[in-house]
């Protein structure tokens, strides 16, 4: 974890105490070759030494892939044999986020015979021709056309996990969740989500998206900015002092002294998040 990501631990929080609401922890684990049980332990160290404790939870992604292939199962889909060099040849990646728009080489239409190969499917979700609208909370009105933006989405990757837009999706309507507040690099993710809340007839929460934070070259902030890394930090400083820094960069206090979240319940809105501003330097 690194300080941009504390941000974000931190922004939810406030607007879900703020409203008398619970903040609910999960951890995002589905993709097992890139998740170790001790990377959640230590997000949680973390969370809880600045003093930003969870409600509920923590939920854990990779105990749940039988609730969704219960919500899969409801899908439209179909299974793709694309090959990585068929979807990069076919697109050229999304200015937003990278991600590559599906040709439909695969989708099932009169005439269009698609053999299987002994490779494992993809399973892809058939989206319809169609715009979706919603208001940000702090980006405001967003339209997407699913069609010419993503195309025909996965939602089962070829060795069984099930893919990020349909798990938080199927997670955030089961677990309640009225409110999502996450950076902006997910904006674009929220067009596809809202589509499956519709085709699975489940509730969407409000979504309240954020400038993440930069580095000084102006770079948005990573892994590889190891002096902003939780471990380094929790060295150097105190939990009140990372959230002092914290508070007065993201326009909630006009000093960065030392504080503990709980101090910033009071007085903290939505229009702060309006308010933080687009190219945020730490
Ligand atoms: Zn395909």
């Amino acid at each position: 974890m690194h300080i941009g990501n504390m941000a974000c631990a931190l922004l939810s929080w406030l607007s879900a105490k703020s409203q008398g609401g619970s903040w609910l922890l999960r951890i995002e684990d589905i993709d097992r070759g890139r998740s170790r049980k001790e990377f959640a332990d230590w997000i949680m160290d973390d969370l809880h030494w600045l003093g930003l404790d969870w409600d509920e939870g923590p939920c854990y992604q990779s105990e749940r892939s039988v609730i969704y292939q219960e919500y899969f199962d409801k899908l439209p889909v179909y299974p793709c044999y694309c090959t990585r060099a068929d979807l990069m040849a076919a697109s050229a990646p999304h200015a937003s986020d990278g991600h590559h728009v599906y040709s439909g080489r695969c989708r099932p239409a009169e005439g269009k015979i698609i053999m299987p190969t002994e490779r494992e499917p993809a399973w892809r979700v058939a989206v319809p021709d169609r715009t979706i609208s919603f208001v940000d909370g702090r980006y405001g009105l967003q339209t997407c056309s699913l069609a010419d933006e993503w195309g025909d989405f996965v939602v089962k990757r070829a060795n069984g996990e099930f893919a990020y837009q349909l798990a938080v999706t199927v997670d955030d309507a089961l677990m309640g969740v009225t409110e999502v507040v996450r950076g902006v690099d997910l904006l674009s993710s929220t067009a596809p989500q809202l589509y499956l809340y519709e085709a699975l007839g489940l509730k969407a929460p409000k979504f309240i998206h954020f400038p993440l934070l930069n580095n000084r070259a102006g770079q948005r902030l990573s892994k590889r900015d190891n002096s902003m890394a939780m471990d380094a930090l929790r060295q150097q400083y105190s939990a009140p002092e990372v959230i002092g820094l914290l508070a007065y960069l993201l326009g909630i206090k006009e000093s960065a002294a030392p504080v503990w979240p709980e101090q910033l319940i009071d007085g903290f809105s939505i229009e702060i998040i309006r308010q933080i501003p687009n190219d945020l330097v730490i």
